[in-house]
């Protein structure tokens, strides 16, 4: 989003005409940056054999799916459904892997069905995967080397009390499991959590996949997961992926010599590749001063962006009717009847009510984490590609909100 002639635009589309013809809230997406991001992170590893497999659960409206299937990514799916969505988009099973957690057994073996790659997340599914299996179908396992690592202790998924992936200090019994099954493990996989920064942490945990990779003779790749962190504040530090590039590509390249064999890399950012592309656009309806504050009431709320609630993230705004007007602060909160707060103390450019404020950073975890509660629609999207902006789902009206209730003739 810039300021072009006193008007926000997004790739020469003007937000403010897109409300008045798609009306709010809205979510918008700008495909120019979810590019921008697949190409850095390429960038980053160049001359590497890297595979992208974008996480789904962050944004899975099918045409931003195909959007990031034309870049060459492939997918990460945590759901039978999510795989479902990512078919839709044109994915081949075989570039979909399925990483699940805490599922049962069917809804693996449909997922073998369908043709997916599978990630095994516990030693439970292990065994079954075995005795139903054995070496005619290759599967990743999923371990968690416990670093503690990311900026939010819910987002983090390595540590010691995460219910995610297989303990490192558990491979001698997954060992165990495989050679008696004959089971065909293709790759390794670790995901560590969100907003991590350090290249050491990344590094750290790639030892320590390295380690127990030696006792595997059957990889064909390596998945480092994802965690990328993006800005959400002016400022604010991110991941600086050349410099991980050159120290894990370096790390990775070290490995397979060793290994005597060239190894994929592979990585699942969901984050990093469609957040900031995201802006959440809603309208305000009242702003009412009270004792201790000014409150900016917009038609939207934790029920489409739950994020500032849930984690407390921080999501920049702006008063996009407003480009030049005096600053201002306000609690922008939402129409939900709970303590439903957008953002607490922000500066903007002062508003009026019927003001666009534009949300930034909202492309990830924004609509995919959106909810009917209160009975409120969820927003329209619209996806910018090329100069054009795309209506990609409709906004919700009363029919669904009772689609499949069945209703009682009391
Ligand atoms: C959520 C998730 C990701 C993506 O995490 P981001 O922080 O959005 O990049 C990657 N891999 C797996 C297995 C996940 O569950």
């Amino acid at each position: 989003m810039q300021l072009s002639n006193n008007r926000y635009v997004i790739q020469g589309v003007d937000l403010l005409n897109l409300c008045a013809e798609m009306g709010t809230p809205l979510y918008v997406y700008d495909g120019n940056k979810i590019i921008e991001q697949i190409n850095t992170l390429k960038k980053a590893f160049d001359g590497l054999p890297l595979k992208i497999k974008y996480a789904t659960k962050a944004l899975s409206n099918v045409s931003v799916l195909k959007l990031i299937k034309s870049q060459g990514c492939e997918v990460d799916a945590v759901s039978i459904q999510e795989a479902h969505l990512a078919l839709l988009a044109g994915f081949k099973p075989h570039e979909i892997l399925f990483t699940p957690n805490m599922v049962g057994f069917e809804e693996i073996q449909e997922a073998v069905t369908l043709g997916l790659r599978i990630n095994i997340d516990n030693i439970s599914i292990l065994e079954q995967f075995g005795d139903k299996y054995g070496s005619s179908v290759p599967c990743c396992i999923r371990i968690n080397p416990h670093i503690m690592a990311g900026g939010n202790h819910k987002i983090s998924t390595g540590h010691i009390d995460s219910k995610f992936g297989i303990s490192i200090l558990q491979m001698r019994h997954v060992e165990r499991i495989v050679a008696s099954h004959s089971m065909h493990i293709d790759g390794l996989h670790m995901h560590t959590g969100s907003d991590i920064l350090e290249s050491e942490v990344f590094l750290r945990g790639a030892e320590i996949l390295f380690d127990a990779a030696r006792n595997f003779k059957d990889l064909r790749f390596l998945d480092f997961g994802s965690g990328f962190k993006v800005a959400y504040k002016e400022g604010d530090i991110t991941t600086d992926l050349y410099d991980l590039g050159k120290k894990l590509g370096q790390a990775f390249r070290n490995f397979c010599k060793e290994y005597g064999r060239e190894l994929e890399i592979w990585f699942e950012p969901g984050k990093y590749l469609v957040s900031e592309s995201g802006y959440l656009l809603v309208s305000t309806n009242v702003i009412k001063t009270t004792p201790a504050t000014v409150f900016l009431g917009v038609n939207s709320g934790m029920n489409h962006l739950i994020r500032p609630m849930m984690y407390e993230a921080y999501h920049h705004m702006t008063n996009i009717s407003n480009p030049q007007g005096v600053q201002r602060m306000y609690s922008v909160v939402g129409y939900i009847c709970e303590t439903d707060t957008l953002g607490w103390d922000r500066k903007l450019s002062e508003a009026k009510e019927g003001d666009i404020i534009a949300t930034h950073n909202t492309g990830a975890y924004g609509f995919s984490m959106a909810s009917n509660y209160n009975s409120r629609f969820r927003p329209a999207e619209v996806l910018i590609v090329e100069g054009k902006a795309h209506l990609i789902r409709k906004r919700e009206e009363f029919a669904d909100l009772t689609a499949n209730q069945i209703i009682l003739d009391l």
